[in-house]
């Protein structure tokens, strides 16, 4: 009956653990700067960038590469 317990409490732990690690992992839409077109998803760290990132990526619209913005 004690282990039981235990068991329950320590998953508890975890659970909320998990929530407070998906709550700065948060999903964000990459767009192309230069046709606007929304190519990509992708994930980024609230906590680690907490401003809009900005990655060199292939525009299928524009065939080439472009930068592509975090647009929310
Ligand atoms: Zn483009």
């Amino acid at each position: 009956m004690l282990i039981t317990a235990l068991t329950f409490w320590t998953l508890n732990i975890r659970i909320s653990e998990m929530a407070r690690r998906a709550d700065n992992r948060i999903i964000i839409n990459m767009g192309c700067v230069d046709c606007r077109e929304r190519t990509y998803h992708s994930s980024k760290n609230r906590r680690n960038d907490p401003q809009r990132i900005e990655l060199k990526k292939f525009c299928p619209r524009c065939r080439v590469h472009t930068l592509h913005r975090e647009v929310r």
